[in-house]
């Protein structure tokens, strides 16, 4: 695509023309005239063509993943004569937290996972849940153990990553899988930052070398992330709530994790680099009560180069890193090869 300006029309100014492919992720607008100054006579349309962010979609990821994930299903049935299964224990009735183990269960079933489902009561003890626990941890024919979090008040989480064995510690919440994350060796890695790095590899977006910034701080998504970006050679960078520089922080990075929960936080106020990646963590609610993440993936769309929808992006793979690290766990604790 282009323009031709006839020789006669000297004062023509070039234009920059932008030519880009039209598919799923493309749209183009903005077409105008030019004209010479002195006759007023028209050139070709000049079609400036906006180039706006690929959408990394979840969902050719996690079917990926899920296929090859059947067939290790299936070996492990084959040779064990049973199916690994995760321990899904929820206390209380926090409506949130029965979606998300609901659907947690729902994909357990749909790979051909096997699924306890361990509902307890808001009156429960911390000494009633530690006694599940060690139960869950002794069963032979439980490999993955959730307990979903927010726990009651009279509970400690700390008490419970504490009683949890860390073979079956599929959230990768424990200290010694954080210990071993950050040491960089074989582990259970929380499913939310594994996820990030799956979909960044499906995408083949290459984080060596760049800048890459981690918004939030949590020990499930923040600080993990930040270190699997790390092991993967780029250049890291933690903001939080205290950071006086997140302006400067956000127009210097080349992949922003944004982990904070609240809606519209990255806006077209910040300024980005053109190729920046943005992996929208976030899980909020906008003002209509429609779920959204972190960015406004609306005014951000023309600006960047490619972003993780919400809901469609980070929320799927976490859930398809959860039964990765089921099936792993199982085959770590059988002693057979999982890669
Ligand atoms: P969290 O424990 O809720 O902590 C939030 C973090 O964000 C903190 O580090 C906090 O900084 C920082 N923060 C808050 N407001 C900020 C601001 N205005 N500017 C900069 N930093 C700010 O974090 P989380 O558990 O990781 O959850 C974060 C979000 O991710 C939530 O929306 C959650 O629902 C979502 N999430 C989604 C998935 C998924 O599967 N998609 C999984 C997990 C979490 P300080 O440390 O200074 O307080």
């Amino acid at each position: 695509m282009g323009a031709r300006f006839p020789p006669k029309h000297k004062f023509f100014k070039p234009q920059k023309i932008i030519v880009v492919s039209q598919g799923d992720f493309w749209s183009l607008y903005l077409s105008k005239f030019c004209r010479c100054a002195p006759c007023s006579a028209k050139s070709l349309t000049l079609l400036v063509l906006v180039m706006p962010a690929i959408l990394l979609k979840a969902k050719p990821v996690t079917d990926a993943l899920d296929s090859s994930l059947v067939e290790k299903i299936k070996q492990f049935q084959k040779k064990k004569k049973r199916v690994p299964t995760l321990a899904t224990v929820l206390v209380g009735e926090d409506p949130a937290s029965q979606i998300y183990v609901g659907s947690k269960g729902k994909k357990c079933l749909e790979l051909g996972l096997g699924h306890q489902d361990y509902k307890l009561s808001a009156k429960t003890s911390e000494k009633e849940l530690l006694s599940l626990l060690k139960k869950l941890n002794g069963d032979k024919k439980i490999d993955g153990i959730l307990v979903q979090k927010p726990l009651p008040k009279n509970i400690s989480e700390w008490a419970v990553l504490d009683n949890l064995s860390f073979s079956k510690d599929v959230d990768g919440f424990t200290s010694t899988n954080f210990g071993l994350l950050a040491q960089n060796r074989d582990c259970l890695v929380p499913c939310t930052p594994a996820g990030i790095m799956a979909l960044l590899k499906f995408y083949k977006i290459d984080v060596a070398g760049k800048k890459a910034l981690v918004i939030g701080r949590s020990d499930i998504v923040g600080k993990p992330i930040g270190l699997l970006l790390l092991h993967a050679n780029a250049t890291v960078t933690y903001a939080h709530s205290r950071t006086t520089s997140m302006s400067d922080e956000v127009a210097n990075a080349d992949i922003i994790v944004s982990a904070i929960g609240k809606s519209a936080f990255l806006n077209s106020k910040f300024s980005f680099k053109k190729n920046a990646v943005i992996i929208d963590v976030g899980i909020n609610r906008d003002s209509a009560g429609k779920v959204c993440g972190d960015a406004d993936t609306e005014s951000l769309i023309s600006k960047v180069a490619a972003i993780t929808p919400v809901p469609g992006g980070i929320g799927p793979m976490t859930i398809a890193m959860l039964m990765q690290n089921t099936v792993k766990a199982a085959y770590l604790r059988e002693e057979m090869d999982y890669e």
